[in-house]
């Protein structure tokens, strides 16, 4: 490949690596401490810009009671106390990261590309996506595909292209309420449109956004984005439906925070056998119908499947054991117990170096 200048262009080397986990939710993560219990080295990936998965996604701050040894922890505990484990391995995390083709070579290894650009050399693949990549939830206007990106935004990644223009902030959890909080500091307008009047954000940026309407620092209006004007491609205005009317709002642009959903995406194309929408898996191995593929945690299809976190967790640690056999062909794991494995114990006293 060459620039335009005909100089060659340099694309970076493969990541290689003995397993390569595409989810960083709780099974993943669990995933990443038992790969270096076994002795794999690993990589994870991960749409998402944070770690967690629906344990943070959707449920931070609810209590936990099934999880082995522990008795009631948040989901976000949950989550911190699995990086606090696998801390140890220095697991490297690729996030904002979509993994989207896989080819197997011949050599029997893995090319594993994401979205984004970068490329992984593994001997196997270890999905623990869940129920797909979480992407936002688009608003159902065909005039809001063109608009995207441009003054349709599903996120906010830079509060200064909003300065002084008209912003509509649409929903109403968390992400809403703190973007229309932020946008009101840079904005020349910031209407919030929720369709009622009530929030599933916390109480206290509830709290916040009324204490800044009553100051006229924004707006609050109880009702749904019902149409885009949108004359020469360029966003006018937003048409409100209300209660007994519409309401019409002239604004540069919408920013549509209506949560995620999840979307098995590009894994659906890699060939694998799934099964309403999940991967179906041998139950010795949790291993797919492409062999040296594991489906773990959720997104692993079997006759009376649970989709529970401690499953999950079993899922990976079997699956793990089997994906030794693809890195390491020539040698036989021996098994050790943790409580007996000296180098795990002195990998986990001194927190870092290698685990032979
Ligand atoms: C409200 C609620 C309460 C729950 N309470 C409990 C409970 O009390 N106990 C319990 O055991 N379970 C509970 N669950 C279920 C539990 O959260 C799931 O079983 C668990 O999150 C599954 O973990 P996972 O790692 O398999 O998938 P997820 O948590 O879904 O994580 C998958 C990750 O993979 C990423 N991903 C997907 N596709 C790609 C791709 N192509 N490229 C890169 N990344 C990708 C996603 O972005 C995501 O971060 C609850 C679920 C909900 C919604």
């Amino acid at each position: 490949m060459t620039s335009e200048a005909g100089t060659p262009i340099q694309t970076p080397p493969p990541i290689s690596t003995d397993v390569l986990i595409v989810g960083a939710g709780p099974v993943g993560l669990f995933a990443a401490f038992e790969a270096g219990v076994v002795g794999l080295s690993c990589q994870i990936v991960d749409t998402l810009e944070r770690i967690g998965g629906q344990c943070i996604e959707l449920y931070p701050d609810k209590p936990i009671y099934d999880i082995p040894a522990i008795p009631s922890c948040t989901a976000r505990e949950l989550v911190d106390r699995l990086m606090e484990q696998c801390r140890p391995f220095d697991v490297p995390i690729h996030l904002s990261q979509r993994v989207e083709t896989v080819r197997q070579r011949e050599d029997g290894r893995w090319t594993v590309t994401t979205g984004q650009g970068l490329v992984f050399d593994t001997a196997a693949i270890m999905l623990a996506a869940g129920n797909g990549a979480f992407v936002p939830q688009r608003l159902a206007l065909p005039e809001a595909t063109t608009l995207e990106e441009r003054q349709v935004h599903y996120s906010v990644r830079n509060l200064s292209d909003f300065a002084d223009k008209t912003v509509v902030v649409a929903g109403g959890g968390d992400s809403a309420l703190d973007w229309a909080l932020a946008l009101r500091k840079v904005a020349r307008r910031v209407v919030l449109v929720h369709r009622r009047n009530g929030f599933s954000a916390v109480a206290s940026s509830v709290d916040e956004m009324r204490r800044a309407v009553d100051a006229g620092e924004m707006e609050f209006m109880v009702g749904s984005i019902a149409a885009l004007h949108a004359p020469d491609d360029k966003l006018a205005s937003i048409e409100i439906r209300q209660i007994g009317g519409t309401a019409q709002i002239d604004a540069e642009h919408l920013v549509v925070l209506y949560g995620l959903v999840a979307d098995l995406g590009p894994i659906a194309n890699w060939g694998l056998k799934i099964v309403g929408g999940r991967v179906e898996v041998d139950t010795s191995n949790y291993e797919s119908s492409r062999h040296g593929i594991f489906a773990v945690g959720d997104i692993a299809n079997y006759p009376n499947k649970q989709k529970l976190i401690l499953s999950g967790f079993h899922e990976a640690s079997l699956a793990l054991r089997k994906a030794y056999t693809y890195a390491y062909p020539d040698k036989k794991r021996v098994h050790v117990h943790s409580s007996y494995d000296a180098g795990l114990a002195e990998r986990i006293a001194s927190g870092s170096g290698h685990h032979e």
